[in-house]
């Protein structure tokens, strides 16, 4: 499935934040608030839009500084299989956590019986 390239338009609808699966968007690491940038700015200084302190554009996982010189068509394809490795991740984290759970109530289940075992002796 081809995901459809956006125009790059230079947001003049700014009230209505639309974030695109290639913006990067992160906290501003001064007052906190969601900032949101192209992908193409990841690594540059920018001015906050809310407190205006310059913050540095994080460059997401998996990406490198040196990718923004390919052509875009190729940090999007990078960009997306970044993104479905994370959310394989994700679920296999989910997983284990519930594994986890199982495990834990399986311990739960042999140390009362431990200490049953034990109080009847
Ligand atoms: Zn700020």
């Amino acid at each position: 499935m081809a995901e459809k390239i956006q125009e790059n338009s230079v947001s003049a609808e700014a009230e209505q934040v639309e974030i695109r699966d290639t913006d990067i968007s992160f906290d501003c690491p001064n007052c906190g608030k969601q900032l949101v940038i192209d992908y193409r700015g990841a690594g540059l200084e920018i001015e906050c839009s809310f407190c205006g302190s310059h913050v540095l554009v994080p460059i997401p996982d998996g990406m490198q500084l040196a990718d923004l010189d390919l052509d875009p068509g190729e940090i999007l394809k990078q960009l997306f299989a970044t993104r479905r490795n994370y959310q394989k991740a994700e679920l296999e984290i989910q997983a284990l956590r519930t594994r986890l759970v199982q495990l834990q109530e399986t311990l739960s289940v042999m140390q009362d019986a431990i200490a049953e075992g034990l109080g009847e002796h």
